[in-house]
């Protein structure tokens, strides 16, 4: 049997490689495509189906068996997109009919005429734009790592199109352009693979690994959407939004194991307002089909209208609103990893979430639940191809529609009359003197597609900040908030070599969800608590770089008196401002801090994202720094090679724990333990420096019994709730830590910490505002955060602490406050 198949292989390889030798990965020459009658399977060339129990493809085996099929089928051609984090290829497979495949770039010159309605000048090119592009469908597979079995389940679907003859799939594949990308995160696949392998026959089987499957971001690696902080991101934005634009996009993740089976939209509340309602309800047109066919086929358990909102923008499938593009989510429940659960009665019965009473109870969005039992990865396999066929067979059926909705949706973008008093574009005036953060902020909307230009020439505008201002509420606790715009009366002369956004263009809604304060709703649960958003509340990207970017109502100048240069890359800014060059994958900012410190970072073995993103800084500015793990801060004698330690935020007990009841194997179980906590104080006694953000904060506080108090410990969410909000926070501009920055700064608050002390050794850096705290998002209870310390520093012994409260380097994004960091460190320096 294995030899059959490797001759099998070693046939077609030869046949291919013949005509073709340079052909991998690559575009496919035109004579070379001819109808090869043996695709290859999976099966055959892995030796096990995919999705199976208890089998696992990595990396090298998924990308091996799509250079396979770009090989052996006409309908497949595989590219690669670029590189990973640790420098794994990151591809993508076309799959459409062999015309099609053929003729590649002129449907994506369709898509990009269609993506931009300035560029069909008449109805009739429109028509036939419409009359002859394809619908594209971009289908993304496992960006979570350890929710892998999607990732395996690429290759069943690329091999079913590449080879079934039915009436079904020929229209697919006549009417469609597939982008299937096996997986943004390639590194990941790898970090599961390898973990999975090892855990097999172990009491630990089917554990998730204790680190990061994403380098830097962790799960986190689908929170960056609209920053594009990471590789993978670029990459693939690029591709969708620069080249492809599909009309639907379909991300395939799982959700927890005891839930539903299944998630599939329609979506939960609250919408984002600047999401256009055809979106929403395309959405749930084909989460209905999909949800349709899975019953159909026997499945059970298959939820709608529930959990999983629009409200945020950072997502892989809430992107593509903003681009006019639908973007749909399946959330398969879990197994473990690939090895069998089982799920009980009591779990389901006890298991409940928002649009949901329980995972036992049939509801109208819920009708047919699950019964107890085993749940398998070859059942989330075969699910997730059921809802990959329904999505395609729609986008073939209806492919004119989806077409034309996506012109039209770009049209209204361009043409939409804007009351006066509103904005009509973003300004980001030169003269800043944040070079660094301009050059971030253009570049990520540049990459993402925005139109961003430059002021050749001065221009006079009327213009305002745009701020959130309290409404009057006879409940203080539940003041709501409304945008407005400070305008001034008097028109403003805007110098030459600022930036400016203008909202008539394609990505209007994308600059809008950018540019704007979110407000988000007050919602409350029947007994008054929050309920929780899905994500973040707020991340209005220009606050968070600290940026001024107000809004203008008004330009004095005709269009055609401006001069205006469209840019086309971040190094047209970092020219412009004198900064050094983006040459490559290098960052080429300089490191701000000019002494030299010797800096750890702890790293546990849960994996925790803000210690990620704290590299990812770190890394990004170039400042130098060390992983500073368990077992390095149980011996003695730190201060031999550290002058500062950075604790990123975590539990207090997290970090003295780590996984104490795990199964997994001894080395990767405890924390840090008294005696780490012993050494960290002597480490501080005598003359080391310790900076600690938001939770870390509570192991200071309570094990080195500091005079400080989080003064938002224990409260009810009904008294008090803040899930990622931009706050403004004063600075005390006498202390070294906060001397070369504005006297306020909107910093990033996501369920995070307020101190108050009474001693006066603690010297007070920041305080959250006196009033106005919020400046974009949800903030429940402000009363409670108001003048209270956001920033705080203390001696110890010879040594000295530095207390955030709040997350100076979220995510990467919150480059207003990252200077906070750079000076906590560099007054160390001796
Ligand atoms: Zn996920």
């Amino acid at each position: 049997m294995v030899r059959y198949r490797l001759l099998l292989i070693g046939l077609y390889t030869f046949l291919t490689f013949v005509g073709h030798p340079s052909a991998f990965f690559g575009q496919k020459p035109v004579e070379r495509v001819t109808r090869i009658s043996v695709v290859p399977s999976p099966k055959s060339v892995l030796g096990f189906e995919p999705g199976d129990d208890r089998t696992i493809a990595d990396w090298s085996q998924i990308t091996n068996y799509f250079s396979v099929l770009d090989k052996a089928s006409d309908r497949v051609l595989v590219q690669e997109l670029g590189r990973s984090t640790l420098k794994r290829p990151l591809i993508v497979a076309f799959i459409s009919a062999r015309e099609n495949i053929l003729a590649l770039d002129k449907y994506k010159d369709i898509q990009q005429q269609l993506a931009d309605p300035r560029r069909v000048s008449t109805a009739l090119q429109r028509d036939r734009l419409i009359a002859t592009g394809k619908t594209v469908v971009a289908i993304s597979c496992s960006i979570h790592s350890t929710e892998i079995v999607a990732s395996q389940m690429s290759m069943r679907l690329a091999y079913e199109l590449a080879t079934a003859q039915d009436t079904e799939t020929t229209e697919i594949l006549r009417n469609t352009i597939l982008l299937l990308i096996p997986s943004p995160n390639p590194d990941g696949i790898d970090i599961v693979a390898d973990w999975y392998r090892k855990s097999l026959g172990t009491p630990y089987e089917g554990r998730e690994p204790p680190e990061l499957y994403h380098h830097y971001a962790g799960h986190d690696d689908n929170r960056d959407w609209f920053m594009l902080n990471l590789r993978e991101t670029k990459a693939i934005t690029k591709l969708l939004w620069r080249e492809w634009f599909p009309e639907i996009v379909y991300d395939v993740h799982q959700q927890g194991s005891n839930g539903s089976r299944f998630f599939i939209p329609p979506f939960f509340d609250p919408p984002n307002p600047n999401i256009d309602p055809v979106l929403l309800r395309q959405a749930g047109l084909i989460g209905h089909k999909v949800a349709a066919d899975l019953q159909s086929a026997g499945f059970k358990g298959v939820l709608t209208n529930a959990l999983y909102d629009t409200w945020w923008h950072g997502g892989f499938r809430t992107a593509p609103y903003f681009h006019n593009s639908i973007g749909i989510l399946s959330e398969a429940a879990s197994a473990q990893l690939m090895t069998p659960a089982t799920v009980t009665s009591e779990q389901l019965v006890r298991s409940n979430t928002r649009g949901m009473r329980s995972a036992a109870e049939a509801t109208t969005n819920f009708p047919d639940p699950w019964s107890p039992g085993t749940w398998r990865p070859s059942t989330i396999r075969d699910m997730e191809l059921i809802a990959s066929r329904g999505i395609l067979s729609l986008a073939a059926k209806y492919r004119s529609t989806y077409l034309r909705n996506f012109y039209e949706l770009g049209r209204r973008n361009i043409e939409e009359t804007i009351p006066s008093g509103q904005p009509i574009a973003y300004l980001i005036p030169a003269g800043l003197s944040r070079d660094e953060a301009v050059a971030k902020l253009v570049g990520s909307l540049i990459e993402q597609g925005v139109e961003v230009f430059r002021l050749d020439n001065e221009l006079h505008v009327s213009y305002g900040p745009q701020i959130l201002q309290r409404t009057n509420s006879t409940s203080e606790k539940l003041g709501t908030y409304r945008s407005i715009i400070a305008s001034t009366t008097s028109v403003q002369e805007v110098p030459a070599g600022s930036y400016i956004v203008f909202l008539a263009q394609p990505q209007r809604k994308n600059v809008l969800a950018l540019f704007e304060p979110q407000i988000y709703p007050n919602r409350l649960t029947g007994t008054g608590e929050a309920e929780r958003p899905y994500d973040v509340a707020g991340w209005t990207l220009p606050l968070q770089l600290g940026v001024e970017a107000p809004a203008i109502l008004s330009i004095r100048e005709s269009g055609t008196e401006r001069k205006l240069t469209l840019l086309k890359e971040e190094n047209e800014v970092r020219a412009d401002l004198a900064l050094p060059l983006r040459t490559s994958e290098a960052s080429p900012i300089k490191n701000p801090i000019r002494q030299s410190v010797r800096i750890g970072i702890y790293k546990g073995w849960i994996g925790n994202m803000d210690e990620g993103w704290t590299r990812y800084v770190f890394d990004s500015f170039n400042v130098p720094y060390s992983s500073l793990r368990d077992s390095e801060v149980k011996q003695a004698n730190l201060n031999s090679k550290y002058d500062v330690i950075i604790l990123p935020s975590q539990r207090s007990r997290e970090i003295i724990e780590g996984n104490p009841n795990s199964n997994l194997p001894e080395q990767y179980r405890g924390g840090i333990g008294e005696a780490g906590v012993s050494n960290l104080k002597d480490f501080a006694t005598t003359g080391g420096t310790i900076v600690c953000f938001d939770a870390a904060c509570e192991l200071l506080i309570k094990q080195f019994k500091l005079p400080i108090t989080n003064v938002l410990d224990g409260l009810k969410s009904s008294d008090f709730y803040c899930p990622g909000s931009i706050v403004s926070i004063s600075l005390d501009s006498k202390s070294p830590i906060a001397a070369t920055l504005p006297s306020t700064l909107p910093a990033y608050f996501i369920n995070s910490s307020a101190f108050s002390t009474t001693d006066p050794a603690v010297r007070v850096i920041a305080r959250y505002a006196k009033d106005n705290v919020l400046r974009s998002g949800w903030l429940l209870g402000e009363d409670k955060l108001r003048n209270q310390i956001a920033l705080a520093e203390m001696p110890f012994g010879k040594g000295r602490l530095v207390l955030f409260g709040f997350r100076p380097q979220h995510r990467g994004q919150t480059w207003a406050t990252l200077p906070l960091i750079w000076n906590s460190i560099s007054i160390t320096a001796k």
